[in-house]
């Protein structure tokens, strides 16, 4: 037994990654009995991860909660170490020897493939890229996308896509007063985008997105929506799904949509197509994307557990840009276990591990997309980082302390390798002038995109 967690030996905890499970599991942290240190790092200067670089522009509320994530930042023990890539500037090895514990939050960064001929056309993107890109993500600010068609397709039937969709079907000047990045505003501002398809490979009744967001695809100024009739119908499967009155939300989603659908088109100047029931099949054009070939679908298997099977019947759509949104998957850090089929850091409840259902890594935890995939809302992380920190604090007393305890020796190693870290200091200096920049335009805040830039403004 050692005495990690006690006044005399305070533990010493990296958390890698600053969104909202990293946060998350500070906060677990640092407000529990254990006297610990929290360093969190990211590959950023910002923090936030996808409170900052995911959730849309448009839903600032949502973005409130970095107010929660401030608090946690200015508890004693807490430090920051923004543009620092565990695995790049610094080795898990290294960081071994500065912490007792290490906590991965990284989430889920890239994109699932869809799998079909045509994929890699250009105009074909995946969305994850798009909705970096609009909001301001510094890898993603030299993307371009070809908004000069007019129509559009946006695979998937979840948050992310109706968060894509409500983006290509709002005005220039519904969002500039948003938090979007100025690039992404001038040039949607520019496009020429009239008619937007969302595909759902599945039926009504098996739609991911939450009727909160549906509900606000309804309510758009400038673009109608228009379901047809047929992709509403059940089969006997789906209606027992919504006869289970414990599906709520599925059958308040159904609900929404039949409402949509009986009502008339105003006219608007953009029109939102809500397909059910088909897949894309290939993706064709000479030398860029100009046609989807969608593929109806049927459903089979038991309720609750249908999957999607294509029937033969096929249609061509015109489109001169595609977003596929099948969901982000995580992205695997050099010397820690990953599964690779998954897109996640395979571990038991938070306590990673050498394989899928292998022996524990001590010291060694995970929490939030990189541990679970990526499901739920942003509020979801929270049990999630509290259940990967309890596991956590019980295992202190049996874990190696680290060798190098001193509080400034991490700040040293990536000084000495020429690494410009940006403390939590240097990214209030880079808050205040986003905010600055943002108050002349009406804005809440002008995000900085490129880290050369938010380093010189750090004063680094
Ligand atoms: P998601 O909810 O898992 O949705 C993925 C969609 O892609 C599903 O419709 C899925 O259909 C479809 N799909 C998967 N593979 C496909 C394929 N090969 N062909 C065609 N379609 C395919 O993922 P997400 O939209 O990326 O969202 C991730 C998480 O973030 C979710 O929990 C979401 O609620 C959350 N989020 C929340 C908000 C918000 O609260 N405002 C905003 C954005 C994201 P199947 O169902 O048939 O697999």
């Amino acid at each position: 037994m050692n005495k990690l967690g006690t006044a005399e030996i305070p533990a010493r905890v990296a958390v890698v990654g600053s969104g909202p499970s990293g946060f998350y599991a500070a906060e677990a942290l640092l407000g529990s009995e254990t006297e610990v240190k929290v360093d969190m790092f990211d590959r950023l200067p910002a923090p936030f991860g996808l409170v900052r670089y995911g959730v849309a522009p448009d839903h600032g509320k949502i973005k409130n909660v970095t107010k929660v994530y401030e608090k946690t930042a200015a508890r004693p023990g807490f430090s920051f170490y923004g543009n620092v890539e565990v695995g790049r500037d610094i080795s898990l090895d290294e960081l071994r020897q500065y912490y007792d514990a290490v906590i991965f939050t990284s989430g889920a960064q890239t994109d699932r493939h869809l799998g079909i001929p045509g994929e890699d056309v250009p105009g074909s993107h995946p969305a994850t890229e798009f909705v970096a890109w609009y909001n301001g993500h510094p890898d993603y600010t030299d993307c371009a996308f070809d908004l000069s068609h007019e129509s559009a397709v946006v695979i998937g039937v979840g948050n992310v896509a109706v968060d894509v969709a409500r983006i290509l079907a709002k005005s220039a000047d519904e969002l500039k007063t948003t938090d979007i990045a100025e690039h992404a505003l001038d040039a949607l501002a520019a496009g020429k985008i009239r008619d937007i398809h969302l595909i759902g490979r599945r039926g009504p009744a098996q739609a991911k997105f939450t009727a909160q967001e549906l509900k606000e695809l309804g309510e758009l100024e400038i673009c109608d929506i228009v379901i047809n009739d047929a992709d509403l119908e059940l089969n006997p499967e789906s209606q027992a799904e919504l006869d289970e009155p414990k599906n709520k939300g599925a059958i308040k989603i159904y609900k929404l949509l039949t409402e949509f659908a009986a009502k008339q088109p105003e006219g608007k100047e953009r029109r939102l197509f809500l397909h059910f029931l088909e897949s894309p099949v290939e993706m064709t054009g000479d030398g860029r994307l100009n046609q989807v070939t969608l593929e109806r679908n049927a459903l089979e298997g038991e309720p609750g557990r249908q999957k999607s099977v294509g029937t033969g019947a096929k249609e061509a759509l015109d489109c001169g840009i595609l977003f596929r949104s099948v969901g982000y998957r995580g992205v695997a850090i050099p010397g820690v276990p990953f599964r690779d089929d998954w897109g996640i850091i395979p571990n038991d409840d938070g306590r990673v591990t050498e394989t899928v259902d292998g022996p524990v890594v001590p010291g060694l935890y995970t929490a939030g997309w990189i541990k679970r995939g990526p499901s739920g809302i942003i509020g979801t992380n929270k049990p999630c980082s509290i259940a990967t920190v309890k596991h956590l604090l019980e295992d202190l007393p049996s874990l190696v302390p680290c060798v190098a305890r001193d509080d400034g020796a991490v700040g040293e190693l990536l000084a000495g390798r020429g690494i410009k870290f940006v403390d939590y200091e240097a990214w209030k200096k880079i808050d205040a002038v986003e905010i600055e920049r943002g108050e002349a335009k009406g804005k809440p805040r002008e995000k900085i995109v490129r880290v050369d830039d938010m380093l010189s403004i750090a004063g680094l």
